[in-house]
């Protein structure tokens, strides 16, 4: 595979999303996987954008089908990668970013040689019962699943390669460009032609 796999993820609430967005306006040849789920889009999403919107019934096929590169229950509802996306953007030489949970990040680094991975921290964890409350898109009992969730979580960061730490999201942004911009640099790499 000639692409960079990076694979980012944190604790709901951590503002993943966003620190991605701002990565994602900055650098153009990054590409991004959208995943498959089973959960209802929220208002402003957009179907084959933020992800792909499928039935149980339709995300029971694509296991069937070997179309996931990994998936993972989270929460209420099920996630996966499309492995072909992946493979086709890594195949052309472009450097693809999976945003998933850990449960999956785990499981891609069990299947998957070569990948980066990136987990983005809260500056403490009050910091995210604070984010997952003023978002407004959960009830309390399941805020209060997503604080068990990520203090499980919390305790897998050793396995990822870099920590980056939301404390501010421009700053957490340029730290992962930078991690990207080092891995690209990784001598080997770097196309060398001194004919
Ligand atoms: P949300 O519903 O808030 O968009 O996402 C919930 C969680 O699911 C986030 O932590 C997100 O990173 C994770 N997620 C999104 N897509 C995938 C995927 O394809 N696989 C896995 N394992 N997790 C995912």
């Amino acid at each position: 595979m000639k692409g960079i796999l990076f694979v980012v993820s944190g604790p709901s609430g951590v503002g993943k999303g966003t620190v991605l967005e701002e990565v994602f306006r900055q650098d153009k040849k990054l590409k991004f996987s959208v995943s498959a789920t089973t959960r209802e889009p929220r208002p402003g999403e957009v179907d084959g954008v933020n992800y792909f919107f499928v039935s149980p019934e339709k995300f029971d096929s694509m296991i069937d089908n070997g179309e996931f590169l990994e998936w993972a229950h989270v929460h209420d509802s099920r996630y996966g990668t499309p492995r072909g996306f992946v493979e086709k953007t890594l195949n052309e030489g472009f450097d693809c970013v999976l945003d998933i949970d850990v449960q999956g990040a785990l499981n891609v680094m069990k299947n998957w040689e070569g990948g980066v991975y990136i987990f983005m921290a809260p500056p403490a964890f009050e910091d995210l019962e604070k984010r997952l409350r003023n978002r407004h898109t959960e009830d309390e009992g399941r805020i209060k699943e997503r604080i068990e969730t990520a203090r499980w979580e919390l305790t897998k960061v050793k396995e990822y390669d870099y920590t980056v730490v939301n404390d501010v999201v421009e700053k957490a942004a340029e730290k992962v460009r930078a991690i990207i911009e080092a891995e690209r640099s990784r001598t080997g790499r770097v196309d060398l032609r001194f004919d």
